[in-house]
């Protein structure tokens, strides 16, 4: 998946970055060297906050073409924790790099629009960020897709879905979600193909009802991408 620190400039040409794309990302690389965020020691390549030891640890799933290419398991599920429940910002960087270079593994035709999983607006308030959008930002940066900040809206606070089974986990999302507005409407009918961006699925009803509204607002082609699945 990824090559060995000779091959970056290889890396960088498959990535078919624009000149100034490529220097900001090698500058960005010399002034904040990868580090590895679980032992410490140097990242395998430009942007993977992962030494090559760790990354070749990872819990891979076995099942590549599903959504989520790694299990929730240790260390991804305290990555992940951390980033959502104690602010760990950095570890967005390393899941969305993680993503991104899954997506890219599958062989698949790119979205032209990443949509992750929105909050509602007091559990955002609450917690100060997004998780979903921190990860989509970066695989989106990686892979050259644009994602939607504010397409769709959390309007109903549902209870965690944590506690329940998967037929109360559907009830309980549905109506979660509403596109917002007709600009969005137009820009996820002119997008065609999107991909649903978020952290960790469980039962998988959570992105199906967003996969449901977006398709209901025009989507013709509605993907799931996760970091992992539990
Ligand atoms: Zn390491």
């Amino acid at each position: 998946m990824f090559g060995s620190e000779g091959v970056i400039v290889n890396r960088l040409r498959r990535l078919r970055l624009t000149v100034p794309q490529a220097l900001s990302r090698v500058l960005a690389a010399t002034v904040f060297p990868p580090r590895c965020c679980l032992c410490g020691f140097e990242g395998a390549s430009l942007d993977l906050d992962l030494c090559s030891f760790c990354f070749a640890d990872l819990p891979w799933s076995p099942d590549a073409d599903r959504a989520g290419a790694l299990r929730f398991e240790p260390p991804v599920d305290e990555l992940i924790r951390e980033l959502k429940y104690h602010g760990v910002f950095a570890h967005a960087r390393v899941l969305g790099v993680l993503l991104a270079e899954s997506v890219r593994e599958r062989g698949e035709a790119l979205p032209r629009l990443l949509v992750p999983v929105p909050l509602h607006s007091a559990r955002q308030r609450e917690r100060g960020f997004n998780q979903a959008f921190a990860i989509a930002r970066y695989a989106g940066r990686i892979l050259g897709v644009p994602f939607a900040r504010e397409a769709v809206r959390r309007v109903r606070d549902t209870p965690s879905q944590t506690e329940l089974d998967v037929y109360a986990r559907r009830r309980n999302i549905s109506g979660a979600f509403a596109v917002a507005g007709r600009r969005a409407q137009a820009r996820l009918q002119a997008a065609g193909h999107v991909a649903i961006v978020d952290d960790v699925i469980t039962t998988g009803s959570t992105v199906e009802e967003l996969r449901r509204v977006l398709l209901g607002a025009g989507a013709r082609r509605v993907d799931v991408w996760a970091v992992a699945r539990a």
